[in-house]
């Protein structure tokens, strides 16, 4: 398989890898220092293993290589079916994560949470321009699929003393809400609003 902008590619459906030319050229045209992470970090983009049933829900994964900054990244072939709009938003969201920092991690870091590199990949997937698929995908597709959030969206994690609430601000970094209502009563099992997973 040809490689897509100097990344190798297994991908060999046509389409997926025509949208993925498409999504890294946006970057590659107007965000040269994202556009360097990714060239540089990505080492390739691949199908996943379906046969692994820790996958059964996933459509995209980036995979860390080892303590590197290297990663390759993984596709269901279950995309296949989606339209190219949530097929966009998929690929975003998995170059946010090759192109995130340790930095922009650590100021979203909750609770060892999981969702803050979430956070930090749903804004490379603002930043660059993929608001509308994103918002598509998260509207479209079954919550258990995919982990996302929009700014304002309120979550809520576990804590050995209860659970705290937070809202994702505009540059998608939590924010602690109040734990108590007017009244001074404080919050106690509210269902939790699920980041979807
Ligand atoms: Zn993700």
């Amino acid at each position: 398989m040809e490689n897509i902008y100097g990344i190798p590619c297994n991908i060999d459906d046509k389409r997926i890898r025509t949208i993925i030319a498409k999504v890294l050229e946006r970057i590659q045209g107007n965000f040269s220092g994202d556009w360097k992470k990714i060239s540089f970090r990505v080492t390739g983009f691949d199908w996943l293993d379906e046969s692994n049933p820790e996958y059964t829900n996933t459509l995209g994964l980036c995979v860390q290589i080892g303590a590197t900054a290297l990663s390759n990244i993984y596709f269901s072939r279950r995309i296949i079916d989606f339209d190219d709009i949530l097929v966009t938003a998929i690929i975003g969201h998995e170059l946010g994560h090759a192109a995130t920092s340790i930095v922009e991690l650590k100021s979203r870091e909750i609770n060892k949470n999981p969702v803050y590199a979430e956070l930090c990949a749903s804004r490379y997937v603002f930043k660059w321009g993929f608001v509308r698929e994103y918002i598509i995908f998260l509207l479209a597709v079954n919550s258990d699929q995919h982990y996302g959030g929009l700014p304002g969206d309120i979550f809520a994690i576990e804590y050995p003393d209860g659970e705290r609430r937070y809202r994702i601000g505009l540059d998608f970094k939590p924010i602690l809400i109040r734990t108590a209502d007017e009244n001074g009563q404080v919050f106690k099992t509210l269902p939790i609003y699920k980041i979807p997973l």
